[in-house]
């Protein structure tokens, strides 16, 4: 068995065990595998070892690996930052994205959206860790922002997103939950909390998360620069 075929399958026992704990069902949350960085052969033998939803987060390095990979029925989720003029290849060839944080970038996906595609996902980030992070909405902010996703015909909003700092408060966690059961409580269709990494999928399940974003627990380390530094990780079974 190939190293990130047995990564995978020790990422799945991870999620399953964590949504046990939780008194969750063992699929309770879905395994995005992270690939930024690492190169189009890596998410093939992903692919071959069971996943499907792969995340990037350099849109020049990410439509490469999108054509490399061409031939696969991979779905892909755009989760990095996102500058208004790079949209347009975002809302053509993506399923999700993770990281919406402005009106003007939410209005343009929606309308570069081509109309034969079915509706971009979309979370919205929210920025829980206050001025430490320069991304994603203050939580105040964050349902208006759901609703205009929600209002916009090109996309679908689907929940929220956060990177929250490594030692998080629980009591961050429990401001997301509590942002989505208000979304659902004035009808706004959402069924997603993208959240948790690979050092931290246990907690973030345990608090509720429906998506963890697993990059180096799959594919190895990557650099200091965010190079690959070298790829297929080391698992103990
Ligand atoms: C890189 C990245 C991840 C994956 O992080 P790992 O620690 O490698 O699992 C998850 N989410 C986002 C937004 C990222 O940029």
């Amino acid at each position: 068995m190939g190293a990130i075929t047995a990564a995978v399958q020790a990422c799945r026992k991870r999620i399953a065990a964590a949504c046990t704990e939780a008194g969750r069902s063992a699929d309770c949350a879905r395994l995005l595998a992270v690939s930024k960085t690492f190169p189009a052969a890596a998410i093939r033998e992903a692919h071959a070892g069971g996943l499907t939803a792969f995340g990037e987060s350099y849109l020049r390095e990410a439509l490469g690996k999108l054509d490399a990979l061409a031939d696969l029925p991979l779905e892909w989720h755009f989760i990095g930052p996102l500058q208004s003029n790079k949209t347009r290849p975002v809302a053509e060839r993506f399923a999700w994205v993770h990281g919406v944080e402005r009106e003007k970038i939410a209005r343009r996906l929606s309308e570069q959206r081509p109309a034969t595609l079915p509706p971009l996902n979309v979370c919205v980030q929210i920025n829980v860790s206050g001025e430490s992070s320069k991304h994603g909405v203050p939580p105040e902010q964050a349902l208006n922002l759901a609703r205009l996703v929600a209002s916009l015909p090109g996309l679908r909003l689907r929940g929220f997103m956060a990177i929250p700092e490594v030692d998080a408060a629980r009591s961050r966690y429990a401001l997301l939950r509590s942002l989505l059961e208000q979304a659902r409580a004035e009808g706004l269709d959402v069924d997603t909390l993208s959240l948790g990494m690979s050092a931290d999928l246990e907690s973030a399940i345990l608090e509720g998360s429906t998506m963890v974003r697993v990059g180096s627990a799959l594919f190895g380390t990557r650099g200091y620069r965010g190079q690959a530094r070298s790829y297929g990780v080391v698992v103990s079974q």
